[in-house]
């Protein structure tokens, strides 16, 4: 818990938001309070809704002179609690909303922090562009978020994560200075790169205002299958396979085990067995492309030859856009769909894509010896390496017991993902939540250079204080 805000600081800072730009209403602040899992819950006693850049420039501005921390918020799906205040003011961007410019010859949009992601991809779609990322969240995570969580989702094995999507940003730096870096070059390789450390720098380096975000041609075919398999060490087999199939134009490689799937029946209205029998695992595949039919004939060829070398159990076609819906509605389902089944320990973990069997078998084997009777739903963006790894608590368990074991537990599937070469924060960032566990894991020459450019930008660490190094 942070001090009491002084009085002057909020006095100076309701004038310079005006009427309408603020709040300290405990039924305003409540929702941005918790986050939808229940899992984050804070306090604030004080909203900021600014309106414009400079206002947040002199939100930042004055509480910089005060060293009064704030915490940054856009559309609060974050899952790893960075955008819940523990006290300090928040700063909201729902007011930053405007898309400032489409642009199809240079293919760039760019957009304010507060836009969300859905209002993105349906300003690109009005100039036949698309932007390439897809979050299950996309009706509330906002380009501020997307960007300063360096957000991956489905799309990362064709077009990267966010990182790879930005050409330009303008922030308020932690002093309250504006930075206006809103290029839109495909090349600009005039020594560092400052965009690059606000960008998954979840809010700690400077507050994101607006994005220059690169746009692509609209596709012409998609194609979309499930395919049930055995085991994971087939779907790397046939995620090699589909690359060489189609080209750059795989959309989407992703795995589901059978439990998630389970829960996506049970606990998701409306869901529907796309097999009339139950299989060990599932991939969801996606080919896209620009050029007509293309995707439809890559798909079918990759499909023959797996079915040919019996390296699927079944396939399902997507034969409508309601059948692709639903296809990847179950993949998208996977974690709501744990919500009921009580205390859950979430693993957001990537490793060397080759090594994702080996992941899953050690990991399962340690889960199952420390909690027996534990449930495991693996899913995730396996073309990526980067595998949700969530252990639920044993079928009528206690979830306060669960949830008491949750570090322990949580150290050893680390410690197998690094023993593998891989990383404790795939795509979510480390927030509050995992400060602690990702600086155990950094070399400390890499820890203390971040700690120092943290310091150089943020002297009085005032941004996201409880956030990263
Ligand atoms: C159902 C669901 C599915 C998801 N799927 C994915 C997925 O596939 N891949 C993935 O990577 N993530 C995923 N997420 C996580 C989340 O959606 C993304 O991280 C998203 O990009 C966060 O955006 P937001 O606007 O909600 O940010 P918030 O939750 O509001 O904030 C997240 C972090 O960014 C900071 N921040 C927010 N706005 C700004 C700004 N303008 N300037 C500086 N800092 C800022 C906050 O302080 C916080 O640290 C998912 C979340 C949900 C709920």
């Amino acid at each position: 818990m942070t001090a009491p805000v002084p009085a002057d600081v909020l006095s100076r800072l309701k004038a310079v938001l005006g009427e309408g730009g603020w709040s300290d209403d405990p039924e305003r602040l409540a929702p941005k309070l918790v986050e939808w899992r229940d899992r984050w819950s804070g306090t604030s006693p004080f909203l900021a809704l600014p309106r414009t850049v400079d206002a947040v420039a002199a939100v930042v501005g004055i509480c910089f002179e005060a060293g009064q921390p704030i915490t940054v918020q856009g559309g609060n799906t974050g899952l790893v609690g960075g955008q819940i205040p523990q006290g300090e003011i928040l700063l909201s961007t729902e007011r930053l909303r405007t898309v400032r410019e489409v642009e199809p010859y240079d293919d760039v949009l760019v957009a304010e922090a507060g836009v969300t992601l859905s209002a993105v991809h349906a300003a690109a779609a009005e100039v036949r562009r698309r932007f390439p990322l897809g979050l299950a969240s996309e009706g509330s995570a906002t380009v501020g978020g997307f960007v300063s969580t360096n957000a991956g989702g489905t799309q990362v094995l064709r077009y990267g994560t966010t990182r790879n999507l930005v050409l330009g940003l303008e922030a308020v730096m932690p002093n309250g200075e504006v930075w206006n870096g809103l290029k839109r070059l495909r090349k600009d390789n005039t020594g560092y790169d400052l965009k690059q450390l606000l960008i998954g720098g979840e809010g700690t380096l400077g507050v994101v205002t607006a994005a220059s975000l690169k746009l692509f041609p609209v596709l012409a075919s998609r194609a979309v299958a499930m395919l049930a398999i055995e085991t994971p060490a087939e779907a790397i087999r046939l995620l090699a396979r589909a690359k060489e199939v189609a080209g750059g134009a795989i959309e989407a490689f992703e795995l589901m085990g059978r439990l998630g799937v389970d829960f996506a029946l049970r606990n998701i209205p409306g869901t529907r067995d796309p097999f009339d029998a139950p299989h060990p695992w599932y991939v969801l595949v996606e080919f896209a492309s620009a050029e007509q039919g293309s995707a439809e004939r890559a798909l079918e060829q990759f499909l023959e030859e797996a079915v040919e070398a019996g390296q699927v159990s079944d396939a399902v076609v997507a034969q409508t856009e309601t059948q692709m819906k639903a296809l990847w509605g179950i993949r998208e389902n996977q974690s709501p769909a744990q919500k009921p089944e009580g205390a859950t320990w979430k693993h957001d973990v990537s490793v060397p894509v080759s090594q994702v069997p080996a992941f899953l078998a050690e990991a399962d084997a340690a889960m199952r010896a420390f909690v027996p009777g534990c449930r495991i739903a693996a899913f995730g963006h396996v073309g990526d390496g980067n595998i949700h790894y969530d252990v639920l608590r044993p079928d009528g368990g206690s979830d306060a017991e669960h949830a008491a074991r949750r570090d322990e537990g949580s150290h050893l599937v680390h410690a197998i993902v690094v023993k593998l070469g891989g990383s404790i924060s795939a795509e979510h960032g480390l927030g509050a939540m995992k400060t602690a566990e990702g600086a155990r894991y950094k070399s400390p020459v890499e820890l203390e250079a971040l700690k120092a450019i943290r310091r150089a930008l943020d002297p009085k660490r005032i941004l996201n204080p409880r956030v990263l190094f």
